[in-house]
């Protein structure tokens, strides 16, 4: 990991959980997820593409892991791609393809 991407990563962190943050409870303390999807041949999971989540909305039973990527978006009506883009206005990051 690059010192550009652990900086990064602290600042992905700071942030708070970005699914509290959704329902109104900015600040809760976050650990770092990494999206799977659109990481096919040729493009390895990266750490600019790091979501903060809270353990309960990370790992717990209403989280992305315990809901899964179909589970999650129909129990609350968003997905990892808008969390991702949360957070990238959040940073103020821009994303050009
Ligand atoms: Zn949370
Ligand atoms: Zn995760």
């Amino acid at each position: 990991m690059t010192k550009d991407e652990k900086k990064h990563l602290s600042r992905v962190a700071d942030l708070g959980c970005a699914v509290c943050r959704r329902m109104g409870y900015p600040g809760t303390p976050a650990e770092i997820h990494h999206p799977r999807a659109g990481t096919g041949a040729g493009r390895r999971a990266s750490h600019w593409d790091a979501i903060p989540l809270c353990p309960e909305h990370h790992r717990g039973s209403t989280g992305l892991h315990g809901l899964g990527t179909k589970g999650f978006p129909k129990h609350y009506g968003y997905d990892e791609a808008d969390l991702l883009a949360d957070t990238r206005e959040l940073l103020g990051i821009r994303v050009n393809p």
